[in-house]
C-alpha cells in the first residue's frame, strides 16, 4: 500500500540515452512514468520510449533491438520531412528562403519568400505558394477569357501532381496549384488548354485550332511542360 501510494506521488523522468547498434548510435529519449506498458514512438524529438518505473535497461535495449528496422525506417522519414527548404521555383526562377523574418511573404521584386520561423516551413510556403496561384490564375484567365469570349463558372485549385488541369462538361476549370512552379508561358498553355474546352469538349484539330488562336506559341510550351513536369513535385 504505501509502494502504491509513493508511485503515484512519483515524478516522470525524461533522459537522453543512445545505444549502440551494428557500429551505429541509436539516440532516443526514455520516459519513465507510471504506467503498465512498454511504448514507442518517433515524433519530431526522435524516437522516444516510455516505460514503467523501474524497467531494466537491458529489457528496453532489447527492444530497440527487434524493432530496429520500423525505427530507423521512420527516423529517415523524420529527417527527410525537417530537411530545410532553401530555394523554390516560382513563375520557373528560384526564390530564395529566408528564415526569421517579421512576416511570411513573397517578394517577387527581390525573389525571396520571407518566413518567420522554420516550423512548419513546408506548410507555411505551401500555403503562400497556394494564395499566390490562386490570384495569379485568376488574372491570367481573365486576360484569355476575353481573346475566347467566354468563361467558366468555377475555378479551384487541386493539389494533383499529375493532371495539371482539367475543364467539366459543366464548365468547371480546375488547376493544380503546383503549376505556380512553372515558368509563366508554361502556366499560360495550361490555362489556354482548359479554356479552349470550353468550346471543346476533346482535343480535336478544332480544338488545338482554338488553343492556337489565343496562345500562337503554345507547341513550345506544352513540350516543356512534359520535360518539365517532374521539377515540380517540390512540396508534399
Ligand atoms: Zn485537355
Amino acid at each position: 500500500m504505501w509502494k502504491k501510494l509513493f508511485n503515484t506521488t512519483q515524478k516522470i523522468i525524461k533522459e537522453n540515452k543512445a545505444m549502440i547498434l551494428n557500429e551505429s548510435s541509436i539516440n532516443y529519449i526514455h520516459i519513465q512514468k507510471r504506467k503498465k506498458n512498454i511504448s514507442l514512438k518517433i515524433d519530431q524529438q526522435g524516437l522516444v520510449i516510455s516505460t514503467p518505473f523501474d524497467t531494466p535497461q537491458s529489457h528496453i535495449e532489447s527492444i530497440i533491438e527487434r524493432k530496429l528496422t520500423w525505427i530507423l525506417k521512420h527516423l529517415k522519414k523524420i529527417n527527410t520531412d525537417n530537411q530545410l527548404i532553401t530555394s523554390i521555383p516560382i513563375f520557373g526562377k528560384n526564390f530564395k528562403v529566408i528564415y526569421q523574418c517579421p512576416n511570411n511573404s513573397i517578394d517577387f521584386k527581390s525573389e525571396i519568400i520571407h518566413l518567420v520561423i522554420k516550423e512548419n516551413h513546408k506548410k507555411i510556403i505551401t500555403n503562400l505558394l497556394k494564395e499566390c496561384a490562386q490570384k495569379y490564375f485568376n488574372e491570367r484567365l481573365e486576360f484569355y477569357r476575353t481573346k475566347i469570349n467566354d468563361q467558366p463558372n468555377h475555378i479551384t485549385l487541386t493539389n494533383a501532381k499529375t493532371k495539371w488541369g482539367s475543364c467539366s462538361s459543366s464548365r468547371n476549370i480546375k488547376l493544380s496549384w503546383r503549376l505556380i512552379h512553372a515558368k509563366p508561358e508554361i502556366i499560360d498553355y495550361v490555362l489556354c488548354h482548359e479554356l479552349a474546352h470550353l468550346k471543346h469538349m476533346n482535343h480535336s484539330m478544332l480544338f488545338w485550332k482554338e488553343v492556337e488562336s489565343i496562345f500562337p506559341e503554345f507547341k513550345k510550351f506544352k513540350k516543356e511542360l512534359k520535360d518539365h513536369s517532374l521539377s515540380y513535385f517540390i512540396l508534399d
